[in-house]
């Protein structure tokens, strides 16, 4: 049974992911590499990539994303070498929302100004911290000063659309270490904020430390304290939580994550990157050896899984109640069936009682109440 969500299908997104970085981060599990070496070979690679698989979007491309990894590793050579692909083998609309993820150490003012005349239109800062001990204790390879510097130098160079992640309930996280943390983010006028609880990802140096005693993770009450101050703060601010990490100024929300949460089609290019045709996900290579051969011989290493309609029913759950949108219950009996709705608004009754869903105009979404809940709400409502 193919099962197509209401994925716009008229238009669609590209990531690509650079899978480099200058260092390893204590709390990061993505796929990425410390040796650049090969980093032009990649680039050919990545570019070839985006010509074998053209023929997988015909849609007008919405959103262009580099994740990674760091993107701002690459030079702006390589950028433009990519987006010579890009042009040649998509249809990219002219007002797409064109992101690129970078480190704070990354964004000299040289760097800044050629980035600023490349078809880049917005740019999000891992800062993850303003304090320095909370920077060196994750591994991060800039200081509170560069942080700072590198949003104000952007800004310099006309980047309007800036997004900065910060983490919250690191160990010996305090409220005032918080508080003060989103208080220089707001100080620096940028438009969104991804805001993440550290999570302590298994063969993660944190992760050894955290079993080997070394290091204590913030108890539940002020995890859920520093959760409470987020949104306050952001509430206070004029940011809007359209998901649970993300908050966005009017006008400013993420296009490219806010496509993902709505099921849309998107490719991804690099290795370990993965895809959505608006039915099945697939996934490149976890290895950058393997994709540039895989690439070079017109055979690229990648695998599929095809969802079954409880994991498709679990994903619309997740990805629907995550956001201020929240589940079109109109869309769920259209795509799911009369008896697949009725298991979601049964298990739901009990939430909704207790003022922790709503719905409105026919759609379910967590209430304010809620929001703090939001794990054990969506894994009540999903099918096993
Ligand atoms: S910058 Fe990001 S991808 Fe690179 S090591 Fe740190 S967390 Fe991982």
């Amino acid at each position: 049974m193919n099962i197509q969500h209401n994925n716009n299908s008229g238009s669609a997104g590209i990531y690509l992911h650079i899978p480099f970085c200058k260092t390893k981060c204590t709390y990061c599990d993505f796929y990425m590499l410390t040796n650049e070496s090969q980093i032009d070979k990649f680039v050919e690679a990545i570019c070839a990539e985006s010509a074998l698989r053209k023929d997988e979007i015909q849609e007008e491309v919405k959103t262009i994303y580099f994740g990674g990894g760091t993107p701002s590793r690459l030079s702006t050579n390589h950028f433009e070498k990519i987006f010579e692909a890009l042009y040649l083998n998509y249809k990219i609309d002219s007002k797409a929302e064109i992101t690129v993820e970078a480190n704070p150490d990354d964004l000299s003012d040289v760097y800044l100004k050629t980035l600023s005349q490349l078809p880049v239109n917005r740019l999000s800062i891992g800062i993850q911290s303003f304090n320095d001990e909370e920077l060196k204790f994750l591994s991060r390879r800039h200081s509170s000063q560069q942080a700072i510097s590198s949003v104000k130098t952007a800004q310099s160079h006309g980047f309007n659309n800036i997004s900065v992640d910060l983490m919250y309930g690191l160990p010996d996280q305090t409220e005032e270490i918080w508080r003060d943390n989103l208080e220089q983010m707001t100080n620096l006028g940028v438009q969104h904020l991804s805001a993440y609880h550290l999570i302590y990802e298994e063969k993660t140096r944190m992760y050894n430390m955290l079993k080997a005693g070394k290091i204590k993770p913030v108890d539940e009450e002020l995890s859920t304290t520093m959760f409470s101050m987020l949104i306050d703060w952001m509430k206070k601010h004029n940011f809007i939580q359209y998901e649970i990490s993300a908050f966005g100024k009017e006008g400013y929300f993420s296009q490219h994550n806010t496509s993902y949460w709505k099921n849309r089609k998107y490719l991804g290019l690099g290795p370990a990157a993965h895809s959505y045709n608006g039915y099945d996900r697939s996934w490149n290579i976890s290895s950058l050896h393997r994709y540039i051969k895989g690439v070079e011989s017109g055979n690229l290493e990648r695998e599929a899984e095809h969802l079954s309609i409880n994991e498709k029913y679990n994903e619309f759950i997740l990805t629907g109640l995550r956001t201020m949108w929240g589940i079109d219950l109109s869309d769920m009996i259209n795509i799911f069936g009369e008896d697949m709705y009725n298991y979601c608004i049964e298990n739901a009754q009990p939430y909704i009682n207790a003022g922790k869903l709503i719905i409105q105009e026919n759609t379910l979404k967590l209430t304010q109440k809620g929001i703090f809940i939001s794990d054990g709400i969506m894994s009540d409502l999903m099918r096993v």
